[in-house]
């Protein structure tokens, strides 16, 4: 869809037509049945920003304390109650902070550094991580794993963004985008105060789904190749029960050893069988069988994994997915409690308030990074990070425990002037997406956004006309690790 098309669509079905429904790669508008109601127009009250950061997840939070670090008036949207989105809800563990060294025998090195880093210190202060725990099996698929607990990362990523005086608008949605030619002036946020036009010079959109992006008129496509996911954290757990069954059942797959309760050296992150009967039946239901733990009686992410027919970005397949995964989620306690010893009186102890996806939109950005970018380690000359993990390892690896470099032109909305986009919406190509996609990267993304969007928003310039000289000084200030 282009954007012309998107403007005609929004004109006759407002901003009802962000309920399309996607195949494949086409974007088509299921018209609603019946007549149309013209909704009056309305005076909103304006709140003006430097930076507005859109979604307060795994990236978008990076991006706000990175813009208000960095000098701007920021206000962050968010349409949950608290801050750290999939990573509090859907990803086992933060991968990957460090370069495959393990895998290829070369020299350890720390790639993601700056905010990134900060959180996981101040998460270890409070016992809520399990430090950058080595990979003693399964290296070649990860060097380390780093799992948090996700309501200490909730708590400690709101508390980082009031003290770096951003304005946290929790509870609130993104819902329009206001637009004075290529330029995005401002945008609609509802919240039970009412709706308000919130104006900024500069924009970020973390909201996965690409919502901002979209309404701005960029050119998007819902690539539906992903399953979706809602992951329960079941209680109640004898962990070393169960480790012991897991290691009694045949060869444990993946291991890490880290910080648990409080004890270093402890399991906190294994993928191993669990018997032939339970496997089938976990089959059935889409579940992953890796766990990763920061507490002893719990285990913190069983993924139930589901295709959904349709698409992610539509309402009511959507609802109809939720439902599907909730008795998946049952049932996978339910298995637990019947085959593994250590689980019989475990229970759901959380589950994510709504459906993971892994890729929304996907945004079309001034450079698209590809699966030869990735495993070949190539930089460029507007590096903004360097990352070295992949999700398809051994598969695909990056080579020779290298990195590669994410550039800043693939974090500029095509066509867009001073929008920025970060996280899962961007990478076309699902190979390179596996990488790109992951926790640590959207976070380094997110510090790069935030840092340009609260320059430019300094220099009154569009995200183009920033110097990357420039750029790439507030991001070595601010920590960031380049390779050269
Ligand atoms: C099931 C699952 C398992 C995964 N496992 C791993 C793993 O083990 N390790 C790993 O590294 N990666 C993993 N990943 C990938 C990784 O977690 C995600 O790709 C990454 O966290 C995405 O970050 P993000 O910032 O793009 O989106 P999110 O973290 O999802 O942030 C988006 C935020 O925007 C908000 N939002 C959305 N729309 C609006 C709106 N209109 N208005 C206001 N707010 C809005 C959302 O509420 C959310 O808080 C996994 C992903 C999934 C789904």
């Amino acid at each position: 869809m282009d954007r012309r098309d998107f403007h005609k669509q929004t004109l006759i079905l407002g901003i009802g037509a962000l309920a399309g429904c996607a195949k494949g790669n086409e974007v088509t508008v299921r018209k609603q049945p019946g007549n149309f109601y013209e909704e009056p127009p309305k005076n909103l009250p304006i709140r003006q920003f430097d930076v507005v950061v859109a979604g307060a997840g795994t990236a978008g939070v990076v991006a706000a304390l990175a813009a208000a670090r960095n000098g701007a008036r920021t206000m962050l949207i968010e349409r949950k109650g608290y801050t750290g989105g999939t990573v509090t809800e859907g990803g086992t563990a933060l991968h990957s902070f460090y370069n495959l060294w393990q895998a290829f025998d070369v020299e350890k090195r720390q790639v993601v550094r700056g905010i990134p880093q900060e959180i996981i210190d101040r998460l270890m202060k409070i016992g809520g991580c399990t430090g950058h725990a080595e990979m003693a099996k399964g290296f070649d698929f990860d060097s380390v794993c780093t799992a948090i607990d996700t309501e200490l990362y909730k708590l400690t990523t709101m508390q980082m963004l009031d003290e770096a005086g951003v304005f946290i608008a929790v509870n609130t949605l993104l819902t329009g985008a206001i637009m004075d030619g290529s330029r995005v002036r401002g945008v609609i946020a509802d919240s039970r105060s009412g709706r308000e036009a919130i104006y900024a010079k500069a924009f970020v959109d973390c909201t996965a789904y690409g919502d901002l992006a979209a309404f701005a008129g960029a050119q998007y496509k819902v690539p539906n190749d992903y399953a979706c996911c809602n992951s329960v954290g079941m209680g109640n757990v004898d962990i070393d029960k169960y480790h012991k069954f897991m290691k009694a059942n045949g060869p444990i797959r993946e291991m890490a050893m880290g910080i648990r309760s409080g004890e270093p050296g402890k399991i906190v992150r294994v993928k191993g069988p669990l018997g032939a009967e339970f496997a089938a039946e976990a089959r059935k239901i889409g579940m992953a069988s890796v766990t990763t733990t920061v507490h002893d009686n719990y285990l913190m992410f069983i993924k139930c994994n589901y295709e959904v027919p349709g698409s992610v970005v539509n309402r009511d397949d959507m609802a109809k997915a939720e439902l599907e995964v909730r008795k998946r989620m049952a049932r996978a306690v339910e298995l637990f409690r019947k085959y593994v010893p250590g689980c019989e009186k475990a229970f759901m102890a959380r589950t994510s308030p709504s459906l993971c996806i892994r890729r929304g939109r996907l945004i079309t950005c001034d450079y698209d990074i590809t699966h030869e970018d990735v495993i070949e380690c190539r930089h460029f000359d507007d590096d903004v990070m360097a990352y070295g993990f992949h999700d398809m390892a051994p598969r695909y690896q990056v080579k020779d425990g290298g990195t590669y470099g994410i550039p800043y032109k693939a974090l500029r909305v095509a066509g867009i002037d001073n929008l920025l986009v970060s996280g899962m919406m961007i990478t076309s190509d699902h190979r390179a997406h596996m990488s790109t996609r992951n926790t640590i990267s959207c976070m380094g993304q997110g510090q790069a956004t935030g840092t340009a969007a609260a320059l430019c928003a300094a220099k009154n310039c569009g995200t183009r006309d920033l110097a990357y000289g420039t750029l790439r000084d507030a991001l070595k200030n601010g920590g960031v690790y380049f390779e050269s």
